[in-house]
């Protein structure tokens, strides 16, 4: 690593770097990444030499595109073969592990040294500033304090900035009635925490009678670790009466990027990431702005380092310039997961597309089961969906929901209502860390 990685607000001085010196610090790092990786860790090696590679022909940014591009599944064969952490993490002093959350299969562990932790708080402080954290305010870190990354990394990056940390974490350690308490008598001022969660802690304190606006001091709210839907952003703003913002990241890659002020896609932490948005089935460049899968290189990273690790994220890179001044690039949303992606009469459907339009009926909760079965020659996708206690006509909500549905996806989906309560049993939410919302019986 020959970069000094700065804190905000110095990075502002590298966020808005010329493109060449940007190119500059990306080709150091990568050059000395590949060098220390080479010698350090078998994972890479062994299918770098398989390929004939050599560690001079790939250390440049145009030698990069030839390295073989890598899988979850990759990495689960070498935990399989290397118990218990696998050949990818290389020989490095590590201090920390962290895991990812397991939605499939087992966690997958990441060894972290001194430098690597030091880094993904100096970008996470990075965030915090840029969506407006400064010293004095007081933040509650209400992520899981757990195998998963979020909530101490995000800690950390607070303490930076010279932020309060109040470290309630989840609602399994500290009940959601007492994270309200807190955040009201100790004057939060700035919330970081899942969006399903800090619209949780809303109901809660509405039903407790307080005035989400009046009682309490919080200006901004922070997000990451599960997908923020614009109707999910809307309605935490206008109910806590506050700036929110989404970040993408994850374990493996740490907290690549942000959000600005304009709140319009995520800025790419350029002199520690390259980020690539590739064809799916051929691996090569997609066109400028076009769609294609997600993957990253992580140049700062000694331990574990990620080496074009395909994320299996649909998104696209924002060509425009953000009029935030920042020549970081941007990525979009993520608009679907390759693995979550339904193909339904030769078309791509995306699970998140129903929950934008379930998101736009306030009737319904968030619950809900898509089915696709095949009538005939025809594939046909229908939603259960679960609304509130209401004396409305349901009859109506579901003539809305069609509607909302054919808007957001292009198909005709049929929905059916069920009753309050019925459908977060069923699915049995409150058990599981991601519910399992598709049923496809078409095999
Ligand atoms: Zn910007």
């Amino acid at each position: 690593m020959t970069w000094d990685y700065p804190p905000p607000p110095e990075s502002l001085k590298v966020e808005k770097a010329p493109r060449e010196v940007l190119q500059k610090i990306q080709s150091d790092e990568l050059k000395s990444l590949i060098v220390r990786t080479w010698d350090h860790i078998p994972f890479y090696r062994e299918r770098w030499e398989k390929e004939g590679l050599r560690p001079e022909a790939v250390s440049t940014i145009e030698g990069l595109r030839n390295l073989p591009v890598i899988y979850k599944k990759d990495l689960e064969e070498s935990l399989r073969i290397y118990p218990p952490f696998g050949n990818y993490q290389g020989d490095f002093p590590a201090v920390r592990l962290q895991a990812s959350s397991g939605s499939t299969g087992n966690p997958k562990p990441f060894l972290f040294t001194r430098s690597d932790w030091d880094v993904i708080a100096k970008f996470w402080a990075r965030r915090f500033y840029a969506q407006g954290v400064r010293e004095g305010d007081i933040l509650q870190v209400v992520f899981a304090y757990a195998l998963f990354i979020v909530g101490f990394t995000a800690s950390e990056g607070a303490m930076r900035l010279g932020a309060l940390v109040v470290p309630t974490g989840s609602g399994a350690v500290t009940p959601s009635e007492r994270q309200v308490k807190i955040a009201r008598e100790w004057g939060t001022t700035v919330l970081a925490g899942t969006p399903s969660y800090i619209l949780h802690l809303a109901d809660i304190a509405e039903k407790m009678g307080l005035d989400l606006r009046k009682d309490f001091r919080l200006r901004i709210s922070i997000h990451t670790a599960e997908p923020m839907t614009e109707p999910a952003r809307r309605a935490i703003e206008e109910k806590w009466g506050v700036q929110a913002y989404d970040n993408f990241g994850s374990v493996e890659t740490g907290a690549p990027t942000f959000e600005c002020e304009e709140k319009n896609g995520y800025h790419i932490n350029e002199d520690g990431y390259i980020f690539e948005v590739l064809d799916p089935e051929t691996l090569k460049p997609v066109a400028s702005g076009e769609d294609g899968v997600l993957v990253v290189t992580s140049l700062f990273k000694e331990a574990a380092p990620v080496i074009r690790y395909n994320l299996e994220d649909i998104t696209c890179f924002i060509e425009k310039p953000c009029p935030c001044g920042r020549t970081f690039r941007r990525i979009s949303k993520i608009k679907g997961r390759i693995s979550d992606m339904l193909k339904i009469r030769g078309a791509p459907l995306y699970p998140t597309a129903v929950e934008t339009a379930l998101e736009k009926l306030p009737e319904l909760t968030r619950e809900y089961l898509l089915i696709v079965d095949r009538v005939g020659q025809q594939d046909k996708v229908s939603v259960q969906v679960e609304y509130r206690p209401t004396e409305d006509d349901t009859s109506l909500i579901k003539e809305k929901l069609e509607h909302e549905l054919k808007i957001a996806t292009g198909l005709s989906i049929e929905a059916s209502l069920v009753a309050p309560g019925e459908l977060s049993r069923s699915l049995r939410v409150d058990q599981r860390i991601k519910a399992k919302r598709i049923w496809d019986r078409r095999n």
